[in-house]
């Protein structure tokens, strides 16, 4: 190997990671030993699928989840994927059973209390990350390696917190906000049409919060992704989807 001829482009990969951070799809052609960590936000531009993920913020009363939302997406056979709160976890031990129990719903994280985690130093960052994670290990049994930061948020120590943890940082590219009590099932549907495309990952909640989600699940899933030709796969099945568009 002619080391003289390898530096100069190892030294441009260098000075160009700053100026890609944020860039997700970017971001993911780097190979890891760049240094960085990755903040995922989409899957491959080229692979014709996309993923559906809800979020399981902590609730106070009621069910842990739209049961007839995770009827649908069950009778569908929709493969989604599920980023659960630790507080969340705890209080629904049931429904954590339930839809752990589907074949074709990923589990990922979504920190333990639902903290805001710029406004935590880094050992409390690293607590507050491991404790769902640790959860969903000893209690059932489940290793889980995608996490999800509450409402978006992350500083430079969560990115390499979540790395040193070996879990992969999952946030999305398409925000139905589905929680948003003003916002329709149509005013939701157009904003996800508009921007879904190959390798979307899409946000919702499960949790009951969103007043519109299984209308706009049922849709999504019914008419607007077999349209646009978009298949629905979990996260990990959209990062490893080897799928070469065609034209
Ligand atoms: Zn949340």
């Amino acid at each position: 190997m002619n080391l003289s001829a390898r530096s100069p482009l190892s030294l441009s990969a260098r000075l160009l990671v700053p100026l890609l951070v944020g860039a997700g799809a970017l971001l993911q052609s780097l190979s890891p030993d760049v240094g960085v960590a990755q903040v995922v936000r989409s899957g491959p531009p080229t692979c014709k699928a996309v993923a559906i993920t809800f979020d399981l913020c902590p609730v106070r009363k009621g069910p842990g989840f739209d049961v007839e939302l995770i009827q649908l997406l069950k009778d569908r056979k929709v493969p989604a994927t599920m980023f659960m709160s630790g507080r969340w976890i705890v209080r629904h031990d049931a429904d954590t059973a339930a839809l752990l129990a589907v074949p074709f719903f990923e589990i990922g994280t979504h920190g333990q209390t639902h903290a805001h985690l710029p406004l935590l130093d880094r050992g409390q960052q690293r607590v507050e990350i491991l404790d769902a994670v640790s959860l969903l290990k000893s209690k059932y049994g489940l290793a889980t390696t995608l996490f999800r930061p509450p409402y978006g948020e992350y500083n430079d120590e969560t990115v390499e917190v979540v790395r040193t943890l070996g879990q992969r940082f999952i946030l999305w590219n398409v925000v139905s906000g589905d929680p948003d009590p003003s916002l329709s099932a149509q005013k939701i549907l157009d904003r996800v049409e508009r921007a879904v495309r190959r390798g979307s990952i899409i946000v919702f909640h499960a949790n009951g919060k969103g007043e519109h989600t299984r209308e706009v699940i049922d849709r999504l899933t019914a008419d607007i992704l077999p349209k646009k030709g978009l298949t629905p796969v979990t996260v990990s099945e959209l990062l490893s989807c080897a799928q070469v568009a065609t034209p």
